[in-house]
């Protein structure tokens, strides 16, 4: 753990395959939020930790899709991503950043597995809702949820902020500021 940034803010870990729209969601999200952009050293360069508004941090987790890949990469990336999963003490949770038009598949399916064995949520970002109808995105929402059995899926769209807003409040009102139990 003495390669990621000592910090006291939680941290919400973002993992997609290239091109689900990480990057895009981030930006709209952190918009001048941004405090400081810093990359870990080391071992963990990998990992992208963002500072919002000194209030929690996103944690991007680049290179996501290892079911697919093999050899030494893989295991460097596996090794990084599991050490950081399981030993992160404030990880809040996990948002998987799908394209919309694809399918739950086993690389989503293993950091999913591997956070509820951590006893962490996972919820799911369906990026790209603007070049959806409003029926369809229903029909997507409702397949990933049947296909993941996550409960929060959200489906948002960096490019038009449909779903932004929501998604966002959902991570800060049960991730950072969680609500005590009465
Ligand atoms: P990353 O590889 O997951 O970080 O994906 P990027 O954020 O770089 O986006 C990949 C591609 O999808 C780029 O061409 C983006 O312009 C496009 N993209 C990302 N978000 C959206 C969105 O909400 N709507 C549409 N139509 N395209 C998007």
């Amino acid at each position: 753990m003495k390669d990621f940034p000592i910090s006291k803010f939680k941290e919400v870990a973002m993992a997609g395959r290239s091109n689900a729209g990480k990057s895009s969601l981030i930006n709209v999200w952190a918009n001048e939020k941004i405090a400081k952009v810093s990359q870990a050293p080391g071992k963990t360069r990998l990992l992208n930790f963002f500072n919002m508004n000194n209030s929690y941090i996103i944690v991007d987790m680049p290179g996501y899709g290892y079911a697919s890949r093999g050899g030494e990469e893989l295991k460097t990336w596996r090794k990084m991503v599991e050490n950081y999963l399981s030993q992160r003490e404030q990880l809040a949770g996990l948002v998987l950043v799908m394209d919309m038009a694809r399918d739950w598949e086993s690389d989503e399916e293993i950091l999913a597995q591997y956070m509820m064995k951590n006893d962490l949520p996972v919820i799911v970002a369906l990026t790209k809702a603007d070049k959806f109808s409003k029926n369809d995105i229903a029909k997507a929402v409702e397949r990933i949820k049947k296909q993941s059995r996550i409960d929060d899926v959200f489906a948002i769209s960096s490019q038009t902020r449909y779903g932004c807003e929501e998604f966002e409040e959902f991570v800060f009102r049960s991730w950072i500021k969680k609500v005590p139990a009465k």
